[in-house]
């Protein structure tokens, strides 16, 4: 690649240092690529309570992603380990029973506040001398060309790399910048995420429970504490939010259920509209895509962040290879291998995401029964259930090094 005149040089500009960039930086600067960070938010901001109540669930293989970057130390006391998964469905007794001892002594995986990951970015990011953040920043302008790519940031200073990634979200305006299109839908469901605490231990127990209105998932983490995604249809999500406190919490009770006690708010309450996308290419001339601004998923499954890292996983692969060959980063070859690697797993990913809020989000009644005996068949089936456990933990297909637990 030529070298370019400009402010810095790096290997791989990374738009967006969320959830999927930040891990992605880590572990290209860990094995010798350099990376520059652009983030439109300041580090500090990302961290404040009132910028993302999400917590995720980070399956066994994801969490391998974790680890191999670097970030699961610092994350690990903040995570609580999932154990059992109990599935049901409205009213319905036939519930679906996981428990993590039929596999083994691993949990399914763990969940974490998206800010404790945040925390521990914004650890190890500056402690890698391969890796620059510029925060709080946004790119002005973005050219591809024959020789590398080069972005000028709205303070001026210029960034010269072999490719850039764009890991800027749902939204990433590198994507559309690029004119890579967009399959989209809307669930006409909105996800209400919030954190309380209850009185009685939550024994590393998730729960979904499948509502006519959409899935209402308790999360647990540390201590007795989950976090709650109550899925509603989108038109009565306003008048949800706007109730006080106590109102709305004596309504999330309903659903909530008595089994773990008393239940007290914990901070504030977030709505994040709910919506299926994926992008048409996962790569143009020196361009990557990675994460949400790839594809976009219902959090029924709780699979978003989890795909992202194997797409992290994948590209690190890939791209650390081709820095050890010394070949241009940006080659479409090398790109090619990463697009090949992730899209086909993606697009099953998202296919039965969607296929369940399809099948559970009503309450036609012949579906309803059709899908109640279906639960019960596959609880009833350990062969059929292993193999689901071991999807969800994300240890089917072909893995990349990182996936494995292994060094890149
Ligand atoms: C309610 C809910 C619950 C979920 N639960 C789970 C779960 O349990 N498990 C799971 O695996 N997934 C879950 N997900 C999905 C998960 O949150 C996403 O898949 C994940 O956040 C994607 O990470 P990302 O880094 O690709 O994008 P984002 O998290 O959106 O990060 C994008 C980053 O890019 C930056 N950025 C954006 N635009 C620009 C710009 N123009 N210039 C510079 N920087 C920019 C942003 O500041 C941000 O830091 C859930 C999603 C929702 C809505």
């Amino acid at each position: 690649m030529a070298m370019m005149d400009t402010d810095l040089q790096c290997d791989v500009l990374i738009v967006g240092g969320g959830l999927v960039g930040g891990p992605l930086a880590c572990a290209l600067a860990a094995h010798g690529v350099s990376v520059a960070v652009v983030d439109r938010e300041a580090p500090e901001t990302a961290l404040a309570p009132a910028f993302d109540g999400r917590a995720s669930a980070v399956a066994l293989g994801p969490q391998r992603v974790l680890a191999g970057c670097g970030l699961w130390p610092a994350i690990a006391p903040l995570a609580a380990p999932i154990r059992e998964i109990r599935v049901s469905d409205g009213a319905s007794p036939l519930f679906l029973h996981y428990d993590h001892r039929v596999l083994g002594s691993d949990p399914f995986g763990w969940i974490v506040e998206n800010r404790a990951i945040r925390q521990a970015l914004s650890r190890r990011l500056p402690a890698l001398p391969l890796a620059r953040v510029l925060a709080p920043a946004s790119i002005q302008a973005l050219r591809r060309e024959a020789g590398g790519v080069v972005a000028t940031l709205n303070d001026g200073r210029s960034i010269g790399a072999a490719l850039v990634v764009a890991a800027d979200g749902r939204g990433s305006p590198v994507r559309a910048g690029a004119g890579i299109g967009l399959t989209k839908w809307e669930y006409g469901q909105t996800a209400i995420v919030c954190t309380v605490a209850h009185e009685k231990p939550h024994g590393d127990v998730a729960q979904e429970h499948f509502l006519p209105s959409g899935p209402f998932a308790i999360l647990p983490l540390p201590g007795n504490r989950s976090s709650v995604v109550w899925t509603e249809k989108s038109a009565l999500v306003p008048g949800i939010m706007a109730q006080d406190d106590a109102a709305f919490l004596a309504e999330m009770h309903e659903r909530f259920g008595d089994f773990l006690g008393g239940l007290t708010l914990e901070g504030p309450r977030f709505a994040y509209p709910l919506s299926l996308q994926f992008a048409k290419a996962y790569t143009a001339p020196r361009l990557a895509l990675v994460g949400d601004a790839a594809h976009g998923m219902h959090p029924v499954a709780g699979q978003g962040m989890n795909m992202g890292l194997r797409d992290v996983a994948a590209l690190a692969e890939v791209l650390v290879q081709a820095k050890r060959l010394g070949l241009d980063l940006g080659n479409a070859a090398v790109l090619e291998r990463y697009a090949r690697w992730r899209r086909f797993d993606n697009l099953l990913m998202l296919g039965l995401t969607d296929a369940m809020v399809r099948l559970f989000s009503n309450d036609i009644a012949p579906v309803r029964l059709a899908r109640d005996l279906g639960l019960a068949a596959v609880n009833r089936m350990p062969g059929l259930k292993k193999t689901f456990m071991r999807h969800a933990m994300g240890l089917v297909g072909e893995l990349p090094r990182l996936m494995r637990g292994e060094a890149l």
